[in-house]
């Protein structure tokens, strides 16, 4: 297993780095767009070129219809059939969507349990609160999609600029984290068990997404590599967070071949290299 940083991947490294690659997985927010932006019209355009060589997946923390209005709708222009090529995994790899004819749809899919996520709502307010951290009590406090549920203590629709102002370093997150863990400890019985089992990880610039257990991007690579039939060996997972807390580390840590790059335009340089590859001028 390798991570390789994208500006040291170039000319003859990128020939041997992506040898017997046949699926190119990529994070979305910081990897294929600015967080919460459209991605980059060259980037999508070298993309419509690799997908004749290469499967794809894209993992996300965000929901589908986000990724379809950001992402997914530029990778398929008119007329253009991506057919079961591209997979879409949503929460992280939590949901994983194909499009089959015309729609995409489900094809795996793993969901957290009621109790446990009102359980666990409970205590990352506590624990916010505990922390000393302001909780905006009346507004949306989470986002829950299946696997995966976001806490933002400003309130999910608060604007970009309190949200960018709330916990520039990440310190305060990785404090409310860590004051859930110790009040998950001590809840008794089987509840108690499964919110000690819950990972916890900053997202975006002011939310916690918590997930179960083992469901991270390493999951929804796995899921993809057996829907496709391939081996982990022939994967590699472009991301832009590979430091131990950052969402992308699972993937590394599983054991794949990882790029990491710091933005869009750096996986578009990797890309184009890749495209010039197979007969591109990207
Ligand atoms: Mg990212």
């Amino acid at each position: 297993m390798a991570l390789v940083k994208a500006k040291e991947l170039k000319g003859a490294q990128v020939r041997a780095f992506f040898e017997d690659k046949k699926l190119l997985s990529f994070d979305a927010d910081g990897t294929l767009a600015e967080p919460g932006k459209d991605i980059l019209p060259q980037l999508a355009e070298v993309l419509r070129h690799l997908v004749d060589y290469y499967f794809m997946l894209i993992l996300s923390a965000r929901d589908f219809r986000n990724l379809e209005s950001r992402v997914i709708r530029a990778l398929e222009p008119d007329l253009y059939e991506i057919g079961e090529r591209i997979l879409i995994g949503t929460q992280q790899g939590g949901r994983l969507w194909a499009k089959h004819g015309e729609r995409w749809q489900v094809v795996n899919e793993v969901v957290m349990p009621p109790t446990l996520v009102e359980a666990a709502q409970q205590l990352l307010v506590k624990a916010a609160k505990n922390m000393g951290v302001e909780v905006r009590q009346g507004t949306q406090l989470f986002r829950e999609f299946g696997a995966q549920l976001t806490f933002a203590p400003l309130g999910v629709d608060a604007s970009a600029v309190e949200k960018a102002g709330f916990d520039p370093t990440g310190k305060k997150r990785l404090q409310i984290i860590e004051e859930f863990k110790r009040l998950a400890a001590g809840v008794e019985g089987q509840v108690g068990a499964k919110l000690a089992g819950l990972e916890l990880r900053p997202g975006g610039r002011s939310s916690i997404d918590v997930s179960l257990k083992g469901i991270n991007k390493a999951y929804g690579l796995q899921k993809a590599l057996e829907f496709w039939g391939l081996e982990p060996r022939h994967a590699v997972h472009f991301g832009d967070e590979f430091t131990e807390l950052g969402n992308d580390y699972p993937v590394y840590k599983a054991g794949f071949d990882c790029v990491w790059v710091r933005g869009p335009e750096e996986t578009l340089g990797v890309l184009q290299e890749l495209g010039s590859l197979h007969g591109g001028n990207l």
